[in-house]
Formats: C-alpha cells, sequence, structure tokens
C-alpha cells in the first residue's frame, strides 16, 4: 500500500550551493544534514526532510548518471516524485497486473531503500519513483526541525 509522498527530487549541477540555498529558503539549520553517494544511480544525494516528507538534492557523479543527462537536457529542475510503501514487491506486482512497467526491479538507492521507477511516459511525463519505507534516523530528524 501506498503510504504518502516520501520525498520530491530536485536535479542538481552543484550539490552543496543547492543544499544551502534549500536550507536558507526553509529555514533549516546550517550544516548537519548528510550527504551521500548512490553507486547504482551514480549521484550524490542530499536529504532535507520537511515535517513529514523530504527535498532530494541529486548531484551526478558522473556523465553516464541519469540525472547527467537529465541536467544536460532540462538544467536544474524537479525530477521525480516518490512514494512509500511498505511492500515495493508487492506494489511492483500490483503495478505490472494494470500493464503498468517499472523501470526494472527494485534495487537499493539512497539510505539503504529500495527503490523503483516508473517510466514518464506511462505516469503523465512525470517520473515516479516507489520506496520502500525505513524509519528516520536521528540525522534526518534533526535536519531541519531548527
Ligand atoms: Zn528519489
Amino acid at each position: 500500500m501506498i503510504k504518502k509522498i516520501d520525498h520530491i527530487a530536485i536535479a542538481v549541477q552543484n550539490l552543496e550551493s543547492a543544499l544551502e540555498t534549500f536550507q536558507n529558503v526553509l529555514g533549516c539549520a546550517p550544516g548537519a544534514i548528510r550527504i551521500e553517494e548512490v553507486p547504482s544511480e551514480k549521484v550524490r544525494v542530499a536529504f532535507i526532510t520537511i515535517g513529514e516528507t523530504k527535498i532530494e538534492l541529486l548531484e551526478p557523479m558522473s556523465e553516464e548518471s541519469p540525472i547527467a543527462k537529465f541536467l544536460a537536457k532540462n538544467g536544474d529542475g524537479m525530477h521525480h516524485i516518490a512514494f512509500a510503501t511498505d511492500d515495493i514487491e508487492k506494489e511492483t506486482e500490483r503495478l505490472q497486473s494494470l500493464n503498468i512497467n517499472p523501470l526494472g526491479l527494485p534495487k537499493e538507492g539512497a539510505g539503504g531503500k529500495k527503490i523503483v521507477f516508473l517510466h514518464p511516459k506511462e505516469t503523465n511525463r512525470v517520473l515516479l519513483e516507489f520506496c520502500s519505507k525505513t524509519a528516520l534516523t536521528n540525522q534526518d530528524k534533526a535536519a531541519c526541525n531548527q
């Protein structure tokens, strides 16, 4: 079952600069936020927690990263919306039964979560991600609670 919007992702050329901008705009305490590398997607990632959801900032680590291709085509901007689910395998099967085919099988994403993407052509030109729900870490909780 889909539980909530887990995060909204924004593709950026420069993660440190974007992180500073979003922390300023959202009134977060500066620093504090951990930057993580996700080798499976060839990206560096930072999450800013806002209440029950997060903003995910994505910077490519190589030219082969899907994010590098997105930036080359579109520049910085909104990249995808992610929905938290309690059972990603079951949701993937449910989608397939509706003839909506995810891009591959669930794989490891940021924060050790399992993720799967749906091609934008299936969903009105918006890239969607499903991710398995995990508890927020203490660092996430501290990130934007002033
Ligand atoms: Zn994401």
